[in-house]
């Protein structure tokens, strides 16, 4: 029997619910059940603060400073934020920006590259396993003139295998340091390989593409933007500030995501602390005023200012009319399961 566009929608939620908790739940399992015989506080200390580091490496280095302009910075800050972004084998600097400003020219519509209105996988990770190839010159051409950026794209693999050699050598060290020897610091560092490295990497995925497809689907709309982002308070947090995902469709160059007082954003956090400390400058702030406008002026007014320099392509220019004349349908998410057909 066929199911009803509602069922199947339902069906797509729990489903791609599963697909991002199900491993995170058998994660944190397997580190209840191996404690003090594979797991070691020494392994999950180096398992969170790399998180961590790439996790703003991609909020802070990647989307708000790179792709977005959301403010600028020294170079050596901006070196040490890519690197770290990097470091998360999200792709190159380069790529990662061409992909990002590809989903807001044509957020939910045909040319996003990841829109789990497509299908709830391909949303999350389907888009990846399908073999999108960035068109960098289309999205990201202002920045092929930026030679740091083009630099750390480049040696894109260096700076993954810096984020695997890191801690597999201070848990290697950290062994051996406590009488393992020598014997002590091959087992230490396969652990970090293991948790610093892997683990690592797996949660840093899923927690950038769940921005992509769970903020998609799940959450509160703030402002009628022609998409169906959503704000989600639980990746709003995991996500270092990205689940405010509505809010920065609405507002994408905004260098903070979370726009009232309860919408916790580590990353707009760390941004206004480089502000005080000299280290980011230029920061784009949207004035309480501005956001209570926004939210009057109703569906068909996304600001599509992603990245300053940025041709609107007549492709992309005619995805965003396309979007304000369907605004009003695609807001009403999921009510169809592929709008795309
Ligand atoms: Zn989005
Ligand atoms: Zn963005």
């Amino acid at each position: 029997m066929l199911m009803n566009h509602q069922e199947s929608s339902t069906l797509n939620k729990i489903i791609l619910c599963l697909v991002v908790l199900v491993p995170i739940i058998a994660t944190i399992f397997a580190i209840v059940l191996l404690w003090n015989r594979m797991v070691h506080m020494t392994e999950l200390m180096v398992l969170l603060v790399m998180f961590l580091l790439g996790g703003i490496g991609v909020t802070i280095g990647y989307h708000r400073m790179l792709t977005h302009k959301s403010f600028h910075a020294p170079d050596w800050v901006r070196a040490i934020f890519l690197i770290l972004g990097s470091m998360t084998l999200q792709g190159s600097a380069l790529n990662w920006c061409a992909t990002h400003n590809q989903h807001h020219a044509n957020s939910d519509l045909e040319d996003d590259p990841h829109s789990p209105l497509h299908s709830f996988f391909h949303g999350h990770v389907g888009w990846i396993l399908d073999d999108f190839r960035p068109n960098v010159q289309k999205y990201a051409g202002p920045l092929l003139k930026d030679r740091l950026v083009v630099f750390i794209s480049k040696t894109f693999g260096l700076w993954v295998a810096l984020g695997v050699l890191v801690p597999m050598l201070i848990c290697g060290g950290v062994a051996s340091l406590h009488g393992g020897g020598m014997h002590g610091f091959i087992v230490g560092s396969l652990e970090g390989l293991l948790w610093g490295g892997f683990v690592r990497i797996f949660i840093n995925h899923h927690v950038t593409w769940s921005v992509n497809s769970i903020c998609h689907t799940f959450g509160s709309r703030d402002f009628e933007t022609t998409d169906v982002s959503r704000n989600n308070f639980l990746f709003g947090i995991l996500a270092l500030g990205e689940g405010w995902h509505n809010n920065h469709h609405a507002f994408p160059r905004s260098a903070f995501h979370g726009m009232r007082w309860w919408q916790i954003d580590p990353s707009g956090l760390i941004i206004r602390a480089m502000e005080k400390l000299g280290l980011a400058y230029d920061v784009v702030r949207i004035s309480p005023e501005r956001q209570e406008k926004r939210r009057k002026q109703g569906v068909g007014t996304t600001e599509y200012d992603v990245l300053p320099g940025l041709l609107l392509t007549p492709s992309a220019a005619s995805a965003v009319a396309a979007a304000t004349s369907v605004a009003g349908a695609v807001a009403q998410v999921a009510s169809s399961p592929n709008p795309m057909t």
